[in-house]
């Protein structure tokens, strides 16, 4: 069987794969068959619903809870992964971000996630031949300005740099991530079926999964490859079936829109220089449909009971909210919360969160 979209290593799919460099991919023809896939995708989407991948939820942003003082709250209504993970992380990490949308400050590392998505993004605007590292670079302070305008939380991070060193220092770092990234990939010959791609997609239970996609390619012969780039650094191998939850989900969404499933799952980890690949089958995507349907009640459950119980890790220096965390002496917001129906629309676009 042939790669998605001209790859043509040699694959065991179920099998996870570590590799340096990931293949290079010709351009899809123009009887790419993903087109009518994203039709799919936008039908089936809510105009003007929130986005669902921000790790962080900032203020003001839409979730699907509804909350009524005095009434008993009702469960969200869809998952996306970061929420999935959170909720499997720790259930009152979940409620704090979802039901109660306790504000969280932005950080450096996931404010130049953000910033460094949205160059490899825009630098698919440009013809092939000009994808280049340096003309990706110059785009990193014009879109870090745009993100700045969009997400003005953002500026407070600097507020303290008066001279403006700091920030020069968080700038070289993006483009630094920015470049690596042409070790890994190489973007004349790529050309996306979708960048930043919203998909959602409602189960037979009545669960609406959710999520962007950072890229798809799509092969000439239909094969459909979805990318993820991650920021940080590719976890051990021990820990890769963690990473992986997030494209498997993405993987069941397109398989339920298109009954397609995904040929390619990959993972660019531009702080380490690695890419990890997954050729998922459908025992895979079933196996993530169930465990996806168990999660969903045991979050109804909590929403139901009000139990949503602090799971202490290691990732708890990493949580805004141990003010409000018995685990840290803190004492959560009331539950039912005294506050009105969450609201659709509006929400901020892009990442915020850790990746
Ligand atoms: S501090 Fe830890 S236990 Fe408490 S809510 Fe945050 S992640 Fe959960």
């Amino acid at each position: 069987m042939s790669m998605v979209c001209g790859d043509r290593r040699p694959f065991r799919p179920g099998t996870p794969v570590s590799t340096p460099h990931s293949p290079s991919v010709p351009a899809c023809t123009s009887q790419c068959q993903w087109r009518a896939v994203r039709s799919v995708f936008m039908e089936t989407s809510t105009e003007g619903a929130a986005p669902p991948d921000s790790s962080a939820v900032p203020a003001g942003a839409a979730v699907d809870a509804v909350v009524v003082t005095g009434a008993p709250v009702i469960p969200p209504a869809s998952l996306s992964p970061s929420r999935a993970s959170d909720f499997m992380q720790c259930p009152l990490l979940y409620r704090f971000r979802v039901i109660d949308r306790l504000p969280e400050k932005p950080s450096e590392a996931a404010t130049r996630g953000t910033l460094v998505h949205a160059v490899l993004e825009r630098l698919f605007d440009a013809p092939a031949a000009e994808r280049t590292a340096p003309r990706a670079k110059a785009l990193v302070p014009g879109q870090w300005d745009r993100l700045r305008e969009t997400r003005p939380e953002v500026v407070e991070l600097f507020a303290d740099d008066p001279d403006g060193e700091r920030l020069a220092r968080w700038l070289a770092e993006a483009e630094a991530l920015v470049e690596r990234w042409f070790g890994l990939e190489d973007p004349t010959r790529l050309e996306p079926a979708e960048r930043e791609l919203f998909v959602e997609a409602e189960l037979e239970s009545g669960l609406r999964l959710r999520g962007i996609i950072d890229r798809v390619d799509v092969a000439p012969t239909g094969e459909v490859r979805i990318v993820d780039y991650k920021t940080g650094k590719a976890p051990r191998p021990e820990y890769a079936e963690g990473a992986l939850f997030q494209m498997k989900f993405y993987a069941l969404v397109v398989w339920r829109l298109k009954q397609v499933i995904p040929r390619r799952l990959q993972l660019v980890y531009l702080g380490s220089g690695d890419v990890l690949t997954y050729d998922p089958v459908r025992a895979d995507l079933e196996r993530v449909e169930r465990k996806l349907l168990a999660l969903w009640d045991a979050i109804r459950r909590a929403t139901e009971t009000g139990d949503w119980r602090p799971r202490p890790t290691k990732l708890c220096g990493w949580c805004d909210h141990q003010a409000h965390c018995p685990e840290f002496g803190g004492t959560p917001p009331p539950y039912p919360l005294p506050v009105r129906a969450a609201e659709s629309g509006g929400g901020h676009q892009g990442r915020m969160g850790p990746d």
